[in-house]
């Protein structure tokens, strides 16, 4: 068995296509989306991560603005822009890119985002109603996984999905997603006793682990669906969690690293940012 490649670049360009639409709608209504991104320090992979949202952004018609601060920028100025761009109206999204350096706190600062502006959906406040079953904004990376599956049109009630990696980025809100979509959802992690046993188990298995090649063949059922959320630079090259070569022949369906989950988070970015001034513009005619 060769797995299908589940190409996420493909659906990304899709969706985009029609969120270039929407934000076509709202400027001829003069609403400018706009998605403000906080970037603190110097680390490699954040700053292509900015610089990929920013201009995939600028692509679709939402204007994309970048905050930078140098490494050792304290809590007190985060939180004064923040709250400046919680007050303007003009602002529709707010991302604090992470990790942020060590010193800071970053829940603490994340939390200092208005939940009505948390594209990210990382806010206490946001995760709270994403386990309430009522999300107002879905986290970006769990939201992309689950319009893959739902394009793919995978089968997710009464089966068994298997999510290695519990982080609230990742792991945590796409276990929670694939619950309310009814499949019986096991949480693996680093404590996690014969971590195999699990995942040969799973129809849908999940990895978010940030270990480059960490899922091998004798980890997967015959036939699954294996959904890699994984970035990681080995030999010089991005790979993901999944050992993409080997899997392959025994999974079902598979994404790919680069070209799979990476994408449709960029393109989800960009979808809660105009659903944000889509709201905002509800707001502005009552
Ligand atoms: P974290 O480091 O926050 O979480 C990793 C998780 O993996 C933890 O829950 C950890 O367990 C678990 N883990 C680590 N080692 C093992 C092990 N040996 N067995 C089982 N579980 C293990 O990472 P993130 O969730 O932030 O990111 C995961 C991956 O996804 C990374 O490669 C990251 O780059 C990528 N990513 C991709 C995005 C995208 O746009 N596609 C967006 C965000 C992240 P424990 O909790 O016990 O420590």
């Amino acid at each position: 068995m060769t797995a299908k490649i589940l190409d996420g670049k493909k659906l990304s360009e899709k969706i985009l296509a029609g969120l270039k639409r929407k934000a076509g709608d709202l400027r001829r209504k003069g609403v400018i989306p706009r998605l403000d991104i906080v970037l603190v320090g110097k680390d490699a992979a954040s700053r292509i991560y900015v610089r990929n949202k920013i201009r995939a952004s600028e692509q679709i018609g939402v204007k994309g603005k970048l905050h930078s601060f140098p490494e050792k920028a304290g809590k007190e100025k985060l939180v004064s822009l923040i709250k400046k761009l919680n007050a303007d109206k003009n602002v529709h999204g707010i991302l604090v890119q992470l990790p942020l350096p060590k010193h800071l706190d970053e829940q603490a600062i994340i939390d200092e985002i208005a939940p009505s502006k948390d594209v990210d959906g990382l806010t206490t406040c946001s995760i709270g109603k994403l386990v309430g079953g009522e999300a107002l904004f879905e986290p970006c990376t769990p939201k992309g996984i689950m319009k893959l599956l739902e394009h793919e049109r995978i089968p997710l009630e009464g089966k068994n999905a298997v999510v290695i990696g519990r982080s609230n980025i990742v792991g945590k809100p796409v276990a929670l997603m694939l619950l309310k979509r009814n499949a019986t959802v096991t949480i693996c992690h680093s404590k996690t006793k014969r971590l195999q046993e699990h995942t040969k188990n799973a129809d849908i298995l999940v990895a978010a682990v940030g270990k480059a090649n960490f899922v091998k063949e004798s980890m997967v059922k015959k036939g699954a669906v294996v959904i890699d959320a994984g970035i990681n630079s080995s030999g010089g090259k991005i790979c993901g969690d999944v050992d993409f070569a080997r899997v392959r022949m025994k999974a079902s369906r598979i994404t790919p690293v680069p070209g799979g989950v990476g994408p449709l988070t960029v393109a989800m970015v960009i979808e809660n940012t105009i659903i944000s001034a889509e709201r905002s513009g509800r707001r502005l005619k009552r």
